[in-house]
């Protein structure tokens, strides 16, 4: 290949609201922590939005040859709803409508979250912590920040105090006198808080809570915002890549994810905060009242689940996406509905799988032609995940070959579903590192080897030998 030279990624950072050049902390490795589902009921497909955008971001960094810890938290613990039913928790509402205890409610929809990640076509995070299987570590970080004198005790629970924090509210750019309450925690005020902005690190004295443990404060449960800075840090040390989460989680959750951490540990948290815009959809969705769209409301609508993939690639993930569902007969009951842009989404793709089936003649036939498409959709994709310009690229070229060697980022299922030959001849990228492993192997230098094939597996291929020499296949793994 004559032109190898990386092309760099940039991100924008909610921390400096701009667009920064990435620099791992450790070369050639990224650990990447995403704030999961609430196992309390389906993840309704804007929630997957975020999800398949926090995809996209690890393939990519994947693509570019970075081995990716992606550690996704279940937050298997209840937490209170929104004012309507305040002192309950949400484990505890779906325990009593299915009649089933917290534990085998939030097994039973971790399970379907899993399943719709797949069916939407996203890997499987690395690792998949549960919120009820780490308080140990949630308590012992509390304690660290009670020992450090961060914290204070009312008897409804033990509080951050965020008046010792002089960065407070930086990720939103907040000021603490203007800070308004956060909504996910102490929806019952304590007259013995402090400030509006403090949050609850341990909660104490709620009886209608179902999971409880011991704890030096007494027996409670850990708060929300503790469960992800306790889990990240676990498995991707005091100070990582990068974090990411829905808009949302700006304000009050990230926010208090940095200064409980920070405090704690007296490091920067996270080099990168990722933020994903919402998807819209109009007729409110509300997984309270029942009235929320999910993967497999999209199957019995009728819908590939990827013609919800497809549409998500064609908007960049900090722009807010809208979608005008209408429910059959206007009524969610019937778990049914059609949107038009899934409809043109669903067109858009079975014509794109049979335009590639079709295609005899790959119009990228010169290597140097194929290369410099390549880089070109690369450099989309590394410009800020910008993967709307990155597909209408490839619409410009039509090539088989340059779709099939972006398909380990966009996760189509081109090789089964557009029937692209899977023993097609790898992207010069990686014959290069093909060429590479042939060339330690003949120096007997194994361990690069390996580290050369973990490389190639990364780009989506894998590598073996024969006596003939080394085969390149597509990988199997992440496929649906
Ligand atoms: P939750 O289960 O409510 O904690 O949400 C899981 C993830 O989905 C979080 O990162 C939220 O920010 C995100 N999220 C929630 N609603 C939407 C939406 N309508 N569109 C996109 N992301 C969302
Ligand atoms: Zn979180």
């Amino acid at each position: 290949m004559d032109n190898m030279d990386p092309i760099p990624i940039t991100l924008y950072n909610t921390l400096s609201r701009s667009k920064e050049r990435f620099e791992p902390l450790t070369p050639g490795k990224v650990g990447m922590y995403t704030c999961g589902p609430t196992v309390y009921n389906f993840a309704h497909i804007g929630n997957l939005r975020t999800f398949l955008f926090e995809d996209l971001l690890a393939r990519t960094l994947r693509l570019n040859g970075y081995e990716v810890t992606h550690v996704m938290n279940i937050t298997d613990v209840g937490h209170q709803t929104s004012d309507g039913d305040a002192g309950e928790d949400k484990m505890a509402i779906a325990a009593k409508r299915e009649q089933l205890d917290p534990y085998a409610i939030a097994r039973k929809y971790e399970g379907f979250f899993v399943n719709d990640m797949q069916r939407l076509g996203n890997d499987i995070p690395t690792v998949l912590p549960r919120a009820t299987e780490h308080v140990g570590e949630m308590i012992a970080l509390n304690q660290t920040l009670e020992a450090k004198g961060f914290t204070y005790a009312t008897p409804e629970g033990l509080y951050f105090d965020t008046s010792r924090d002089p960065d407070y509210g930086k990720l939103a750019h907040l000021r603490l006198d203007e800070q308004k309450q956060g909504v996910r925690d102490d929806l019952n005020i304590d007259p013995d808080k402090r400030h509006p902005a403090d949050f609850v690190l341990w909660f104490l004295n709620k009886p209608n809570h179902i999971m409880k443990w011991e704890s030096p404060w007494g027996v409670g449960y850990p708060g929300w915002h503790i469960e992800c800075s306790a889990m990240a840090m676990k498995y991707l040390g005091e100070t990582f890549d990068i974090h990411c989460g829905g808009m949302d989680h700006i304000p009050v959750h990230n926010t208090n994810e940095i200064a409980q951490s920070e405090c704690a540990t007296g490091h920067p948290f996270v080099h990168y905060w990722m933020h994903a815009a919402f998807l819209n959809v109009r007729g409110k969705m509300s997984k309270s009242k029942g009235n929320f769209v999910t993967v497999q409301t999209l199957i019995d609508s009728g819908y590939d689940p990827l013609a919800y993939r497809y549409l998500c690639l064609q908007a960049h993930y900090r722009s807010e996406l809208e979608m005008a569902w209408v429910w059959e007969n206007d009524d969610p009951t019937t778990g049914r509905g059609r949107a038009e842009s899934l409809d043109n989404a669903g067109r858009g793709l079975t014509y794109l799988y049979e335009r590639l089936a079709r295609t005899t003649e790959e119009p990228l036939s010169s290597e140097t032609a194929f290369d410099s498409a390549y880089r070109e959709v690369l450099a989309s994709l590394n410009d800020d995940l910008n993967v709307p310009r990155a597909v209408a690229t490839l619409h410009t070229y039509e090539s088989p070959r340059l779709w099939n060697a972006f398909d380990p980022v966009l996760g189509l299922d081109l090789a089964r579903r557009a029937k692209l030959p899977e023993d097609e001849a790898p992207p010069a990228p990686v014959f290069a590192l093909v060429e590479e492993r042939q060339a330690a192997r003949k120096n007997r230098d194994f361990a690069r080897s390996d580290e050369l094939r973990a490389a190639i597996a990364a780009l989506g291929w894998e590598v073996a030998d024969t006596p003939q020499g080394p085969t390149v296949k597509r990988h199997p793994v992440g496929r649906l």
